[in-house]
């Protein structure tokens, strides 16, 4: 087996996302001067897939956030591949091959694949759309028209942004999903139906708690298990997306919690090869078990942060997941990461407002914070997860948020 060159010369990275793309900057903004590539397999310069689902369905712009401006990968010596499909890694070799069987020899290399829309039996047909690209996003939009008659399989967060757009635009939008309540796996019951009011206020007609099982085969309805029938000019699921390790897994590096198996400093199993983004099933200093976070901010600052070990750091990224999310007029944002089925959830504020705050608790450590459409506790919240102060359900219902990680700070065994 061959072994890096220390310094590294020649750095890798598959996957031109918001990880791999923020990697390759903070190379070049630390200083590296070797070779950075990057591989991707779309047309366009790496951008951010956020607005994908809010401005960019709502019409309001056509282009989604670029990772860095026009021109910026070319300026810094940044080897950007688009259109070009990494098929094959050979770490033993130090070597990645791409689809037209050209070979790439690496000192490091960094998996950024990201995830791809998980796909659902019987949702197969043309008229079936998934929201993971641009060219998803500008498609699924043109056919998000006054009067359409859309259907929305999932009640996750891509499906409730995408029903809030097309309720925008006047379409007839149904959502369905076998789960109760939308968000109810990260949200749990009491805060899953704010947001099964909100739509259901904004007109959505929900069909929760009955499976879809596909499309009729004329592709104008969707079948429920229940025997129904939902007539649709488009159908979209949303269902969740699935890490893409393939590349890792036919090389037989370790994979965990549905991703590439990471340490602390997000490297993988096989010498010199690193993961980060959503690929990524980490090794979190401190939380229990793998965990695998699906958000934007986590892509970004493990991108960035991988870079200073691709030249020979060993840090561990520690970070706690950050989500938002933007739903008509609800904007919200999680940090950290709850069991909602057995944390305690503490309430500030009364939900039907849709002006609250939710924490939820273990073992009087505050696990995640979701703040909606409030906007001045971002700090206090960000400390409360983050420094695991011990705090109690009545404190964080009453007291000032901003002395608690100060008045707990003393008791963080
Ligand atoms: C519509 C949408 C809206 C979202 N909204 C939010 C939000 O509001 N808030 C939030 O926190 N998060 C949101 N997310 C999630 C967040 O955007 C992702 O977690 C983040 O983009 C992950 O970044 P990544 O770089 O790991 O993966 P990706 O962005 O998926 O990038 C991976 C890239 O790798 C490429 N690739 C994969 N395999 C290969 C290969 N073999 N060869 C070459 N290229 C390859 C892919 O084509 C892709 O371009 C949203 C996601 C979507 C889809």
């Amino acid at each position: 087996m061959t072994t890096a060159q220390h310094p590294p010369r020649r750095i890798l990275i598959v996957g031109a996302g918001l990880a791999g793309a923020s990697a390759a900057a903070a190379l070049r903004e630390q200083g590296f001067d070797g070779d950075v590539t990057l591989f991707g397999q779309e047309s366009h310069d790496p951008y951010e897939l956020p607005p994908l689902s809010k401005g960019v369905l709502l019409g309001e712009r056509d282009e989604p956030d670029w990772v860095r401006e026009a021109g910026y990968y070319g300026e810094h010596g940044i080897a950007l591949r688009r259109d070009t499909t990494v098929t094959a890694l050979r770490p033993a070799d130090h070597v990645i091959v791409d689809a037209d069987g050209v070979e790439h020899g690496y000192d490091r290399l960094l998996l950024a694949t990201g995830s791809r829309p998980r796909t659902l039996p019987g949702f197969d047909g043309p008229g079936v759309h998934m929201l993971r690209t641009l060219d998803n996003a500008l498609a699924l939009r043109e056919k998000l028209t006054d009067g359409a008659r859309v259907v929305i399989v999932g009640a996750g967060w891509i499906g409730c942004e995408v029903a809030s757009a097309a309720r925008a635009h006047g379409a007839h939008v149904t959502m369905v999903d076998p789960v109760p309540l939308p968000l109810r796996n990260v949200l749990g019951d009491q805060v899953g139906s704010v947001f099964r009011d909100l739509h259901a206020d904004h007109g959505v007609t929900l069909r929760l708690g009955v499976r879809a099982r596909g499309t009729r085969p004329d592709g104008r309805a969707v079948l429920l298990e229940d025997g129904s029938e939902l007539p649709a000019d488009v159908v979209v699921v949303g269902a969740g997306a699935v890490p893409r390790t393939e590349l890792a897994e036919a090389a037989g590096l370790d994979l965990a919690a549905g991703g590439i198996a990471v340490d602390a400093a997000l490297r993988t199993s096989a010498p010199d090869v690193y993961a980060a983004g959503d690929v990524a099933a980490h090794d979190h200093p401190r939380h229990e078990g793998r965990v695998r976070v699906e958000h934007w901010s986590n892509a970004k600052d493990q991108g960035t942060h991988v870079a200073g070990n691709l030249l020979g750091g060993h840090d561990a990224y520690g970070a706690d997941p950050y989500f938002f999310s933007d739903q008509y007029d609800l904007g919200c944002e999680y940090r950290g990461l709850a069991d909602p089925a057995h944390d305690e959830l503490v309430l500030r504020g009364d939900p039907d407002s849709r002006e609250f705050l939710a924490f939820w608790l273990r073992d009087g450590r505050v696990t995640a914070a979701l703040n909606v459409n409030l906007w001045d506790h971002g700090d206090a919240l960000t400390a409360l997860v983050g420094t695991r102060a011990r705090v109690s359900a009545r404190q964080l219902a009453e007291a000032d948020l901003n002395t608690l990680t100060t008045a707990g700070a003393a008791d963080r065994r």
